[in-house]
């Protein structure tokens, strides 16, 4: 059977894809031994590139850092029709109808492989589809933030086959443990987004022969950089009879953090029907927020906002930005079980990796410029009209960005 906490007793792959790039980098070697995801973003990464190692590749390296111990290996399942519908950075190779494709030229390759049984001793641990499902929740018609690529995914019920299908293929073999993308509080944590996006989880895992069993978990924060723990203010405080959750950065989201807002949809999932034993994955790849800017106490009650301004950890201009973040920093290192519902924390997004182009770069993934990611671009609905917070001189999604990699050690969160 299935272990409860995958991450319990074992070690985590160390890509040495990544590992190589981090440790290329000035004092990169401090972190160059932490486990990452291996990102399987197109079909052709399923059985490799000349570039590139494939599924195989990676399996038969994990194998080999195993040894005689546990190991888990994290895969980010990523590649469904028309990907990443509400944003243009990581737009991918399939279009809206391409269902069928996905399905067999992608899931079921990897299935096949994953199969085998010289691999039936490792741990998999899949991420699948991230930022999909809740894109169909709040990004659809009848909100202010609708796209008309989100509006095509949600007629045509292509991500919930997709990730039906996933599910189902990858949680049949017994040694894959699958955890659904749930975002992150930043974007779930309204109470209009929260319950909505618990049952279009449940409808994905129920879709194409799945089953809620076959979700070991969910993952949030993924790519993403909302705090793990807000320790200077807390939702239920107020100043002056003014609630946190009336400022502007809160703006009447029930959660300040991802660890809150974790442990609180584990128990929405629970309540919904999902197994009462699913574990949280959060991804704190690059939300430290340390360096010298980070605040060592609470704001001032002189107002709200300077009091959560003055307080927050999270320093981003606006809690919807998402690109390349200025200022940011490692995270907590991975470790399995820290918390209550937490299996553990990982380094999903390899950090190091860009976000999306600062400007616009002709390439042939299929990927976009969204100017989220241009330092100079004004905002959009979706970030309340604000600047987009991003490193200037970004390459493509998924690139080499190696001043964003050196930032993101000197404001590492523990320390480095
Ligand atoms: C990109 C992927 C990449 C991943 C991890 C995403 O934003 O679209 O191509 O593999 O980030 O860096």
């Amino acid at each position: 059977g299935k272990a409860d906490n995958p991450y319990a007793g074992a070690r985590v792959y160390v890509n040495p894809e990544w590992s190589a790039k981090a440790a290329a980098e000035p004092g990169g070697t401090r972190v160059s031994n932490q486990p990452t995801a291996v990102w399987l973003d197109r079909i052709a990464l399923v059985t490799g590139t000349s570039g590139k190692m494939g599924l195989r590749d990676h399996l038969d390296a994990a194998l080999a850092q195993k040894g005689s111990g546990e190991l888990v290996v994290q895969l980010v399942v990523y590649d469904l029709p028309g990907r990443d519908c509400s944003a243009l950075a990581s737009n991918g190779e399939l279009g809206p109808t391409e269902i069928d494709k996905y399905k067999t030229q992608f899931i079921d390759p990897i299935a096949a492989i994953l199969s085998d049984p010289k691999y039936a001793g490792l741990r998999i641990v899949t991420a699948v589809e991230i930022d999909s499902l809740p894109n169909l929740v709040t990004n659809v018609s009848g909100r202010p933030t609708a796209t008309p690529a989100c509006d095509v995914m949600k007629a045509n019920g292509n991500y919930i086959k997709g990730v039906g299908y996933a599910l189902n293929k990858l949680g049949s073999i017994p040694n894959v443990y699958n955890y659904v993308d749930a975002g992150h509080h930043g974007w779930l944590g309204w109470d209009d987004n929260f319950t909505a996006s618990a049952e279009m989880f449940k409808q994905a895992a129920t879709a194409e022969g799945s089953t809620l069993s076959k979700v070991h978990g969910f993952i949030v924060n993924t790519a993403n950089f909302s705090a793990l723990k807000e320790d200077n203010f807390t939702i239920d405080d107020s100043v002056g009879g003014t609630s946190v959750r009336q400022s502007k950065w809160v703006d009447w989201n029930r959660y300040t953090d991802e660890l809150s807002y974790a442990q609180a949809m584990r128990a929405k999932a629970v309540s919904l029907g999902f197994d009462a034993g699913v574990g949280m994955l959060i991804d704190t790849s690059r939300n430290g927020w340390g360096g010298t800017a980070r605040p060592t106490g609470p704001g001032p009650t002189t107002s709200v906002d300077s009091y959560v301004n003055g307080g927050r950890y999270d320093r981003r201009i606006h809690l919807g930005n998402w690109c390349n973040q200025a200022g940011a920093g490692l995270g907590e290192r991975p470790q399995a079980a820290p918390a209550a519902g937490i299996d553990a924390y990982v380094w999903m997004k390899p950090p190091g990796e860009s976000d999306g182009a600062s400007k616009e770069i002709p390439n042939n993934e299929g990927k976009g410029f969204d100017r989220m990611c241009d330092p100079t671009y004004t905002g959009n609905v979706r970030n309340g009209n604000s600047m987009s917070g991003a490193l200037p001189d970004a390459p493509l999604a998924g690139q080499w960005f190696s001043a964003q990699f050196r930032e993101l050690m000197k404001n590492a969160h523990p320390a480095l």
